[in-house]
């Protein structure tokens, strides 16, 4: 396997970078790397402060994505749909090629190369991927195009002020004009990735009685009686978390994802992605500060010795390895699980496990920002020079925590999940 031209620090990249042996990797995922690698240091790194400021990537930046590959992947996660192949996908990779181990590796060089700007994409990957699996032909048809060339953007709009983790209760309305082609939408959501620049907002919506079978999934175009306002949070600008509210917005009843009834279902498979993604930017999250500590210790001296001779630093060091190593694995096996299940099948035996991975992920992130925040005295507390990278990342490390279904609602699933199964195995030998 050909050396990564990044860094050789122990645990800065995965072991399979240096060249130790993996099942999973093989030329296209290594072309793959060394594109994006490339790509994303020519077009994205410089620009970050820049755009945090805008809260977005500028339209041009945004549609040389769609032109250089970077937009379809992310949409289709780890299939490529063959019809897309009149879309560019990045490196020359053709659609039949494209796996869930591509997925990863895009995200890896995407959110190393660029952390914040990385952001910027969120809406788009939780946002889109119903239209693939849900949508009619026709809305496909209209809405695709637009988002896979760049042209449009798009959000995930769920949660509201009151109702985060407990979905079912939504109170968003869409009620059906008398001549039955519109939907009058009223109601207000909250702490929205990428809402402030969305064109198109893939919303769940109450279109009947309470509870899960009321629900639908509606895709509200940027229409009159849409207003977006932004909050602020800790963890940077390029996310655009924003407040919505709907007043009688006047939406076609050909907006509809799906059938009516089913919002609630469509909903919770798409959370399987979003929390895989999300164990993706945790692991990038904490080898960058690994990187920057580990170099930070190898050079700075205390007490007569550099930190990395002291047995308390390298005992810190040790216990933030075995983590991301396992943590690793543990992505990697998930990926492979998913490459040889049907998509159904995948959400039933490995739902529970992915909120359990990404528990982990994020227990894991937070807790390695922390130790390099402390590795780094200062350093690890100033917005600029050699700490900076980690002190933005620890800022945002409860970014793992909360959004895509937080900490404790998906212990509690994992756990209830794999219950389901193997009570569903017991019936099963009866
Ligand atoms: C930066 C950011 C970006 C986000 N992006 C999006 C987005 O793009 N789209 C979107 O729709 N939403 C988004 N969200 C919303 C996010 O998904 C919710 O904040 C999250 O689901 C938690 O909901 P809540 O804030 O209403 O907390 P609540 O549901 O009020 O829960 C608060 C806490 O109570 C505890 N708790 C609640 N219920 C239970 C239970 N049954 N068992 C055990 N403990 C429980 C948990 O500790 C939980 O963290 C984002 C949030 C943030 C902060």
């Amino acid at each position: 396997m050909p050396e990564s031209p990044n860094s050789i620090l122990p645990w800065a990249e995965p072991a399979w970078y240096s060249g130790r042996p993996s099942p999973y990797y093989k030329e296209s995922h290594v072309r793959l790397r060394d594109y994006v690698k490339k790509w994303v240091a020519e077009n994205f790194a410089e620009h970050a402060e820049e755009w945090e400021q805008l809260g977005k990537i500028p339209d041009d930046v945004y549609q040389k994505c769609a032109r250089d590959g970077l937009l379809v992947p992310m949409v289709a996660g780890n299939r490529i749909p063959k019809e897309w192949a009149q879309y560019p996908i990045a490196a020359g990779l053709k659609p039949e090629e494209w796996d869930g181990f591509h997925d990863f590796i895009l995200w890896d060089e995407i959110f190393r190369g660029a952390p914040s700007v990385s952001n910027a994409f969120v809406g788009l990957v939780v946002g889109a991927p119903p239209i693939r699996m849900f949508a009619s032909p026709a809305l496909q048809a209209k809405v695709l195009p637009e988002i896979l060339t760049g042209e449009k953007r798009i959000c995930l709009a769920i949660t509201e002020p009151s109702a985060g983790s407990d979905v079912k209760n939504i109170a968003t309305t869409a009620e059906k004009t008398a001549d039955g082609k519109y939907y009058i939408v009223n109601g207000e959501k909250k702490w929205i990735t990428n809402g402030m620049p969305a064109d198109y907002f893939m919303t769940a919506v109450r279109t009947g009685g309470p509870g899960p079978t009321g629900m639908s999934m509606l895709l509200i175009p940027r229409l009159p009686g849409v207003k977006t306002r932004k909050l602020e949070i800790g963890a940077g600008g390029m996310g655009a978390t924003t407040y919505i509210t709907f007043e009688d917005v006047k939406v076609p009843v050909e907006y509809l994802v799906g059938k009516e009834g089913m919002g609630f279902k469509y909903t919770m498979s798409n959370f399987n992605h979003e929390r895989l993604f999300i164990s993706f930017q945790a692991i990038s999250g904490i080898r960058i500060c690994l990187q920057d500590a580990m170099a930070w210790c190898q050079k700075r001296e205390a007490f007569g010795k550099l930190l990395i001779e002291q047995p308390v630093v390298r005992n810190k060091f040790g216990h933030m390895a075995r983590q991301v190593d396992s943590l690793q694995a543990w992505i990697e096996s998930i990926i492979y699980e998913l490459e040889h299940l049907s998509h159904e099948k995948g959400s039933e035996l490995l739902g529970g496990v992915t909120g359990l991975l990404k528990v982990q992920s994020g227990i894991v992130g937070k807790y390695v920002a922390d130790e390099c925040v402390k590795l780094m005295g200062g350093l690890g507390l100033t917005k600029t020079g050699q700490g900076a990278r980690i002190e933005s990342i620890s800022r945002g490390a409860n970014v793992l925590i909360v959004p895509g279904g937080s900490e404790d609602i998906l212990l509690d699933l994992g756990v209830r999940e794999a219950i389901k199964l193997s009570r569903k195995a017991e019936k099963a030998k009866l």
